[in-house]
């Protein structure tokens, strides 16, 4: 029998335990925390030549994915949306430099489609029967469309309140979708017992190593759409982390590579104050998140009362220079309304709080007039409206 070899390893975020990628991995067995994949060398700089036959989805990016030379991933096309230059609300705002990364335009309409297209992949080639997740709803309708795209059946688990436009997209995929009363991590007890019980994968934030994978393409791309040079300022919606962990790990991964030079960007997690958990053990210097109580917040996204990568967001967080700050539902609602109005960027409610954030920023002097900036809107705001 022929041994894969492959280009990645996985190491715990937490203590030293190793692993070798075969399998299906899910945490780290000795201490439960999140696996982090680290590849064996950097890609070659005769990869960056490469990209320029490549097709415009995040998969460009082979090289720098956990995807062997002879496997092909399951794909709808997901990722290289546009960086886009946003000079009325850079004009409002006194900043010369500033963009918006723009997730809505995902297939499934949010950058959820990104974590879940590289975590499909690899449990598809590991033989998985189905899958499950419990979502805050936009990692629900991504898997439900790759787990049809791979050909395999889905349960997904989401809170009752979720947006119904996006309970509607879960169902137009075909899965089996339960309502539960609580929020995501009461969905994610129910989502554990289904995956013990039917034998289904379940792809939670972190509970596999790919997910965070697949949204390193961010950073990947922000630094490819500007030429190679990366912004001095991030503002990044933090439910689970997995966006801000992905691109802190792209931009070493990077500047490893020699394809990037400097300091990275410093890391902003934005979060409602109806559920700050990462801002709360930012702000008291703690190296790891307390449970929120009673989370509440119109951005169901961010509804994410234990992440189980706190330790992990912290540690971006600090690294990178940045920090973490909420703002109230009220601001990131106006907020969505301004990139709309000023940009016509459909923002969700998590994009707008990027940019109360920033607000907050500019307004204490955190971030500078002539610094570049990107917000991120992760996703469609037509798809949380009510009417
Ligand atoms: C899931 C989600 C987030 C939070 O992303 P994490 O990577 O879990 O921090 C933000 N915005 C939208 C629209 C989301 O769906």
């Amino acid at each position: 029998m022929t041994r894969t070899t492959y280009s990645w390893s996985l190491h715990c975020s937490s203590c030293s335990a190793t692993a070798d990628a075969a399998g299906l991995p899910t945490v780290c067995p000795d201490c439960g925390a999140p696996w982090l994949v680290r590849y064996r060398e950097p890609p070659a700089p005769a990869a960056k030549a490469r990209l320029a036959g490549r097709p415009w989805s995040m998969w460009r990016y082979r090289e720098w994915l956990p995807l062997l030379e002879s496997e092909e991933p399951v794909t709808l096309g997901e990722g290289f949306t546009p960086l886009l230059a946003a000079p009325r609300l850079g004009e409002a705002l006194g900043l010369s430099d500033l963009w918006i990364k723009d997730e809505s335009k995902n297939p499934t309409g949010s950058f959820k489609a990104r974590g879940l297209s590289a975590a499909v992949t690899r449990a598809k080639l590991a033989g998985v029967p189905g899958f499950t997740v419990p979502t805050a709803g936009n990692a629900g309708v991504a898997l439900s469309a790759y787990g049809r795209r791979a050909g395999l059946p889905v349960r997904v688990f989401a809170p009752r309140t979720t947006p119904p436009r996006i309970l509607d997209q879960i169902r137009v995929f075909g899965a089996d979708l339960e309502l539960l009363d609580g929020h995501i991590g009461d969905c994610g007890r129910a989502a554990r017992a289904h995956a013990a019980a039917a034998g289904a994968f379940d792809v939670s934030t972190l509970r596999e190593p790919y997910r965070i994978e697949g949204k390193k393409t961010l950073g990947l791309e922000i630094a490819e759409q500007l030429g190679w040079k990366l912004p001095d300022v991030i503002l990044y919606p933090t439910g689970g982390g997995t966006g801000l962990i992905g691109m802190w790990l792209a931009f070493d991964e990077l500047r490893q590579a020699g394809w990037v030079t400097g300091e990275p960007p410093r890391l902003y997690s934005v979060q409602s104050t109806g559920c700050a958990p990462v801002v709360r053990a930012f702000e008291a210097g703690a190296d790891r998140t307390e449970p929120w109580e009673d989370p509440q917040t119109i951005a169901s996204g961010l509804r994410v009362p234990a992440p189980l990568g706190g330790p992990v967001i912290l540690r971006a967080l600090k690294e990178t220079g940045g920090a973490a700050l909420a703002v109230s539902d009220d601001a990131l609602a106006a907020a969505e309304r301004r990139m709309a109005q000023l940009e016509g960027v459909d923002a969700c409610p998590e994009g707008g709080a990027t940019l109360a954030a920033l607000e907050t920023l500019l307004a204490e002097g955190r971030v500078r007039p002539d610094e570049s900036v990107v917000l991120f809107n992760t996703g469609a705001g037509w798809l949380y409206r009510r009417n």
